[in-house]
Protein backbone atom coordinates (compact mmCIF):
# COMPACT_ATOMS: atom_id res chain seq x y z
CA UNK A 1 0.00 0.00 0.00
CA UNK A 2 1.39 3.40 -1.26
CA UNK A 3 1.20 5.90 1.75
CA UNK A 4 -0.07 9.59 0.85
CA UNK A 5 1.75 12.54 2.21
CA UNK A 6 -0.19 15.85 2.79
CA UNK A 7 0.79 19.02 3.00
CA UNK A 8 -0.65 21.93 4.32
CA UNK A 9 -0.29 25.43 3.16
CA UNK A 10 -2.22 28.59 3.36
CA UNK A 11 -3.10 30.82 -0.15
CA UNK A 12 -1.28 34.09 -0.75
CA UNK A 13 2.63 35.09 0.57
CA UNK A 14 3.04 31.60 1.96
CA UNK A 15 2.24 29.59 -0.83
CA UNK A 16 3.89 31.85 -3.37
CA UNK A 17 6.67 31.70 -1.53
CA UNK A 18 6.96 27.92 -0.96
CA UNK A 19 5.92 26.86 -4.39
CA UNK A 20 9.69 27.44 -5.79
CA UNK A 21 11.01 24.95 -2.67
CA UNK A 22 8.50 22.63 -4.13
CA UNK A 23 9.57 22.83 -7.66
CA UNK A 24 12.79 22.04 -6.70
CA UNK A 25 12.19 18.89 -4.34
CA UNK A 26 10.17 17.84 -7.66
CA UNK A 27 6.44 18.42 -6.52
CA UNK A 28 4.61 21.15 -8.60
CA UNK A 29 0.57 21.30 -8.17
CA UNK A 30 -2.04 20.43 -11.03
CA UNK A 31 -4.18 23.49 -9.72
CA UNK A 32 -4.09 26.99 -8.52
CA UNK A 33 -5.26 27.37 -5.21
CA UNK A 34 -5.78 31.61 -6.35
CA UNK A 35 -7.97 30.29 -9.08
CA UNK A 36 -9.47 27.00 -8.09
CA UNK A 37 -12.36 26.49 -5.19
CA UNK A 38 -10.72 23.18 -4.57
CA UNK A 39 -9.55 22.46 -1.02
CA UNK A 40 -7.35 19.18 -1.27
CA UNK A 41 -4.60 19.71 -4.48
CA UNK A 42 -3.01 17.08 -6.57
CA UNK A 43 0.33 17.44 -7.63
CA UNK A 44 2.37 15.91 -10.27
CA UNK A 45 3.47 13.41 -7.51
CA UNK A 46 0.67 10.93 -6.80
CA UNK A 47 1.08 10.15 -3.44
CA UNK A 48 1.98 14.26 -2.25
CA UNK A 49 -1.26 16.11 -1.88
CA UNK A 50 -1.77 19.89 -0.95
CA UNK A 51 -4.45 21.33 1.27
CA UNK A 52 -5.25 24.73 1.00
CA UNK A 53 -6.11 26.01 4.67
CA UNK A 54 -6.32 29.39 6.87
CA UNK A 55 -2.46 30.56 7.80
CA UNK A 56 -3.78 30.37 11.87
CA UNK A 57 -4.66 26.52 10.90
CA UNK A 58 -1.97 25.75 9.56
CA UNK A 59 -0.58 24.32 13.19
CA UNK A 60 -3.93 22.45 13.91
CA UNK A 61 -4.23 20.79 10.57
CA UNK A 62 -0.80 19.42 11.78
CA UNK A 63 -0.76 18.38 15.17
CA UNK A 64 -3.97 16.45 14.75
CA UNK A 65 -2.41 14.53 12.07
CA UNK A 66 -5.13 16.01 9.34
CA UNK A 67 -1.81 17.12 7.43
CA UNK A 68 1.35 15.34 7.61
CA UNK A 69 3.32 18.28 6.72
CA UNK A 70 2.79 22.47 6.79
CA UNK A 71 4.67 25.55 6.04
CA UNK A 72 3.48 28.30 8.93
CA UNK A 73 4.51 31.85 9.65
CA UNK A 74 6.94 31.80 12.68
CA UNK A 75 4.47 34.39 14.45
CA UNK A 76 1.47 31.83 13.72
CA UNK A 77 3.24 29.26 16.00
CA UNK A 78 4.44 31.44 18.68
CA UNK A 79 0.14 32.39 18.59
CA UNK A 80 -0.35 28.92 18.56
CA UNK A 81 1.97 27.62 21.16
CA UNK A 82 4.45 25.39 18.92
CA UNK A 83 3.82 22.20 20.77
CA UNK A 84 2.49 19.28 18.87
CA UNK A 85 3.80 19.33 16.19
CA UNK A 86 8.14 19.55 15.12
CA UNK A 87 9.44 22.42 13.53
CA UNK A 88 13.09 21.09 11.66
CA UNK A 89 13.38 23.27 9.15
CA UNK A 90 13.26 27.43 8.71
CA UNK A 91 12.53 27.75 5.17
CA UNK A 92 13.69 31.73 5.10
CA UNK A 93 10.69 32.96 3.15
CA UNK A 94 7.92 35.43 3.89
CA UNK A 95 10.30 37.09 5.93
CA UNK A 96 9.05 40.13 8.07
CA UNK A 97 8.53 41.29 11.66
CA UNK A 98 6.99 41.21 14.72
CA UNK A 99 7.21 44.86 16.33
CA UNK A 100 5.18 47.43 18.38
CA UNK A 101 4.82 50.42 16.39
CA UNK A 102 2.73 53.70 17.40
CA UNK A 103 3.10 57.26 16.85
CA UNK A 104 6.31 59.04 16.91
CA UNK A 105 7.16 60.22 20.27
CA UNK A 106 4.96 57.65 21.77
CA UNK A 107 5.39 57.69 25.92
CA UNK A 108 3.12 55.96 28.47
CA UNK A 109 3.05 58.66 30.55
CA UNK A 110 2.97 57.01 33.49
CA UNK A 111 -0.19 55.19 33.03
CA UNK A 112 -0.23 51.47 31.74
CA UNK A 113 -0.44 51.08 28.07
CA UNK A 114 -2.99 49.68 25.79
CA UNK A 115 -1.84 47.94 23.34
CA UNK A 116 -3.86 46.52 20.46
CA UNK A 117 -2.87 43.22 18.50
CA UNK A 118 -4.11 40.22 17.33
CA UNK A 119 -0.75 38.99 18.32
CA UNK A 120 -1.80 38.12 21.82
CA UNK A 121 0.04 35.78 24.01
CA UNK A 122 3.61 37.13 21.69
CA UNK A 123 2.28 40.51 23.09
CA UNK A 124 1.49 39.19 26.43
CA UNK A 125 5.06 37.54 26.57
CA UNK A 126 6.59 40.20 25.39
CA UNK A 127 5.46 42.58 27.79
CA UNK A 128 5.86 40.11 31.10
CA UNK A 129 9.48 39.47 30.05
CA UNK A 130 10.22 43.34 30.28
CA UNK A 131 8.19 43.58 33.46
CA UNK A 132 6.28 45.84 32.08
CA UNK A 133 1.93 45.67 33.05
CA UNK A 134 -0.17 46.59 29.65
CA UNK A 135 -3.26 45.53 29.10
CA UNK A 136 -3.71 43.98 26.02
CA UNK A 137 -6.90 44.48 23.64
CA UNK A 138 -7.48 41.55 20.64
CA UNK A 139 -8.44 42.60 16.97
CA UNK A 140 -8.91 40.67 13.90
CA UNK A 141 -6.84 43.17 11.91
CA UNK A 142 -6.61 46.96 10.96
CA UNK A 143 -4.86 47.49 13.96
CA UNK A 144 -2.97 50.68 12.38
CA UNK A 145 -6.10 51.79 13.06
CA UNK A 146 -6.23 51.56 16.54
CA UNK A 147 -3.52 54.28 17.79
CA UNK A 148 -5.06 56.67 15.50
CA UNK A 149 -8.58 56.72 17.33
CA UNK A 150 -7.50 56.30 20.56
CA UNK A 151 -8.63 52.42 20.82
CA UNK A 152 -5.08 52.10 21.88
CA UNK A 153 -1.62 53.61 22.27
CA UNK A 154 -0.01 51.13 19.85
CA UNK A 155 -0.43 48.13 18.56
CA UNK A 156 2.03 44.88 17.66
CA UNK A 157 2.28 44.16 14.77
CA UNK A 158 3.90 42.16 11.78
CA UNK A 159 6.03 45.26 10.21
CA UNK A 160 7.62 44.44 6.66
CA UNK A 161 8.97 47.26 4.70
CA UNK A 162 7.09 49.63 6.73
CA UNK A 163 5.05 51.27 4.21
CA UNK A 164 1.68 50.31 5.90
CA UNK A 165 3.09 51.69 9.32
CA UNK A 166 4.01 54.95 7.59
CA UNK A 167 1.23 55.55 5.34
CA UNK A 168 -1.06 55.71 9.13
CA UNK A 169 1.30 58.24 10.41
CA UNK A 170 3.06 55.24 12.67
CA UNK A 171 6.25 53.81 13.18
CA UNK A 172 8.43 50.57 14.25
CA UNK A 173 9.62 51.56 17.97
CA UNK A 174 10.25 47.75 19.38
CA UNK A 175 11.55 44.90 17.83
CA UNK A 176 9.91 41.62 19.23
CA UNK A 177 11.04 38.86 16.69
CA UNK A 178 12.13 37.89 13.88
CA UNK A 179 9.47 36.15 11.40
CA UNK A 180 9.74 33.07 8.68
CA UNK A 181 7.73 30.44 7.90
CA UNK A 182 8.80 27.26 8.97
CA UNK A 183 8.48 23.95 7.83
CA UNK A 184 6.55 21.82 10.98
CA UNK A 185 5.82 18.07 10.93
CA UNK A 186 3.28 15.78 12.77
CA UNK A 187 4.81 13.67 15.52
CA UNK A 188 3.43 10.60 14.52
CA UNK A 189 3.90 11.18 10.87
CA UNK A 190 7.41 11.33 11.65
CA UNK A 191 7.30 7.96 12.99
CA UNK A 192 4.72 6.15 10.60
CA UNK A 193 6.01 8.09 7.30
CA UNK A 194 9.55 8.56 8.26
CA UNK A 195 11.43 7.97 4.77
CA UNK A 196 9.31 9.61 3.26
CA UNK A 197 9.25 12.75 5.44
CA UNK A 198 13.17 12.39 5.85
CA UNK A 199 13.24 12.57 2.07
CA UNK A 200 10.70 15.40 1.78
CA UNK A 201 12.77 17.33 4.37
CA UNK A 202 16.10 16.63 3.00
CA UNK A 203 14.94 17.75 -0.61
CA UNK A 204 13.30 20.79 1.32
CA UNK A 205 16.85 21.84 3.01
CA UNK A 206 18.44 21.51 0.06
CA UNK A 207 15.77 23.87 -1.80
CA UNK A 208 16.12 26.48 1.15
CA UNK A 209 19.94 26.52 0.82
CA UNK A 210 19.69 26.78 -3.23
CA UNK A 211 16.88 29.14 -2.87
CA UNK A 212 19.48 31.63 -0.32
CA UNK A 213 22.57 31.28 -2.69
CA UNK A 214 20.31 32.38 -5.47
CA UNK A 215 19.10 35.91 -3.87
CA UNK A 216 22.55 36.35 -2.29
CA UNK A 217 23.81 36.97 -6.15
P1 LIG B 1 4.55 46.43 5.21
O1 LIG B 1 3.63 47.57 4.83
O2 LIG B 1 5.41 45.97 4.05
O3 LIG B 1 5.38 46.73 6.44
O4 LIG B 1 3.65 45.17 5.52
C1 LIG B 1 2.85 45.20 6.67
C2 LIG B 1 1.54 44.50 6.44
O5 LIG B 1 1.70 43.27 5.76
C3 LIG B 1 0.93 44.17 7.78
O6 LIG B 1 -0.45 44.34 7.70
C4 LIG B 1 1.32 42.73 8.02
O7 LIG B 1 0.30 42.09 8.76
C5 LIG B 1 1.49 42.16 6.64
N1 LIG B 1 2.69 41.32 6.53
C6 LIG B 1 3.95 41.73 6.26
N2 LIG B 1 4.79 40.69 6.19
C7 LIG B 1 4.05 39.58 6.40
C8 LIG B 1 4.34 38.17 6.46
N3 LIG B 1 5.57 37.69 6.26
N4 LIG B 1 3.33 37.33 6.71
C9 LIG B 1 2.08 37.79 6.89
N5 LIG B 1 1.74 39.11 6.87
C10 LIG B 1 2.70 39.99 6.62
Amino acid sequence: MSKTLTIALSKGRIFKDTLPLLKHAGIEPIDDPETSRKLILDTNVEHIKLVIVRASDVPTYVEYGAADLGVSGKDVLMEHGGEGVYEPLDLHIAKCKLMVAGRPGMTAAGSRLRIATKFVKSAQRYYAEKGEQVEIIKLYGSMELAPIVGLADAIVDLVDTGNTLRANGLEPLEHIADVSSRLIVNKASLKTKSGMIKAFIKQMTEAVELNLLESNK
